[in-house]
């Protein structure tokens, strides 16, 4: 079972007359730092000076450079993108990891793969919320906080676990309960349902509008049935809430019995086979090694794919079906 920890498990008083350097001001960045100044603590935001960096200002927050703020930080928050941490990492942070600091990511991908290795001295930790960063701060602000991962890979101070936590609790993450996992657990976790759970989703739901589109039903209709409503939203929703099966209560008993008697035959016979190369090129490495690639040629193959997808015909047929909705 998995050890979860509540706000009675952390000691903020560890982050007192401690600095956090917020290092990006974007989804992740922003509701950290609103988070974490809320809960009484130091907070100084470092970054590229544009609009994001201005939005950090107008929100009170001392701002800076990178490098700056990285010297200044007991705690170095690194929010900015993945695809770009490896970079600012070494030029503007690793000068200022200074033992006994402390590197907290949102997302294990860099460390789990080796891409950024900082000196042993310093304590590498994880705070990764279950959440986009704008629930991150309304959850915070409505007293509820959002579900975590956490994870210490170094522990260079002895007190890596300590101070997790009592970050985990400034950002609202204890509230609901942070669960301990490790920078694998949570890269490989994520990347499975990126690569099997959300492309399977994906292809269903868009071989199931051309199918049923092809078959003469109206485009709009198919498309308000599958997901315009909102309805496949707010069955996710229920399924977080009260359970896969137990929200099934919410629908005929129609609904019921097809759905259970046609969910073994759903999909092909080798949906595990599919489950298994997707985890083992994430497990391996290869994927990590193929996206590197990918970035370091200009995201072709990724621009080819995005191009495509949104010149697919459903997107005008979304629009229609927005307008129809009203939003
Ligand atoms: P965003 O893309 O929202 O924010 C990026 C921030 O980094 C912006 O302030 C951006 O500034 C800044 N930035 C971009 N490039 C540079 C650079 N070269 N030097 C300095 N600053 C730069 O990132 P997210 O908040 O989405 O992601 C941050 C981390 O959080 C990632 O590790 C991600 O995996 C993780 N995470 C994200 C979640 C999410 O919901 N988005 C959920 C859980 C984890 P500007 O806008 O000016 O370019």
């Amino acid at each position: 079972m998995a050890t979860i920890y509540y706000d009675k498990d952390a000691d903020l008083r560890l982050l007192k007359g401690k600095t956090v350097a917020i290092i990006g001001y974007g989804n992740q960045g922003r509701a950290h730092a609103l988070n974490l100044r809320d809960s009484g603590i130091d907070v100084v935001v470092g970054g590229v000076p544009d609009a994001t960096l201005r939005q950090a200002e107008e929100d009170g927050f001392a701002t800076m450079s990178v490098a700056e703020a990285a010297a200044a930080g007991h705690l170095i928050c690194l929010l900015i993108p993945d695809e770009v941490q490896q970079q600012v990492y070494r030029e503007e942070i690793l000068p200022h990891l200074k033992p006994g600091k402390v590197l907290d990511f949102a997302h294990g991908y860099n460390v789990h793969y080796g891409l950024i290795a900082p000196p042993p001295d310093v304590d590498v930790i994880m705070i990764a919320p279950r959440m986009i960063g704008v629930g991150v701060r309304d959850a915070y602000v409505a007293g509820r906080g959002v579900p975590a991962f956490v994870a210490v890979h170094q522990d260079g101070s002895g007190e890596a676990w300590p101070k997790t936590l009592a970050l985990a609790k400034a950002i609202g993450c204890t509230r609901r309960g942070a669960i301990e996992s490790t920078f694998a657990e949570e890269t490989e976790l994520d990347h499975f349902s990126e690569h099997f759970v959300w492309p399977a989703t994906f292809r269903i739901l868009v071989g199931a509008f051309e199918f049923l589109a092809e078959n003469g039903y109206q485009p709009e209709a198919v498309l308000m049935e599958l997901w315009g409503s909102k309805e496949a939203a707010e069955v996710l929703a229920q399924m977080a809430d009260v359970g896969i099966f137990r929200q099934m209560d919410f629908h005929s008993p129609t609904s019921q019995y097809g759905t259970l008697t046609h969910m073994e035959s759903a999909l092909p016979a080798d949906t595990r086979g599919r489950m298994e190369a997707a985890l083992e090129e994430i497990k391996d490495g290869s994927f990590a090694r193929e996206w590197e690639l990918e970035q370091a040629s200009g995201y072709p193959v990724f621009t080819r794919l995005k191009q495509a997808a949104l010149a697919h015909p459903l997107n005008e047929v979304e629009e229609r079906v927005r307008k129809l909705a009203g939003e």
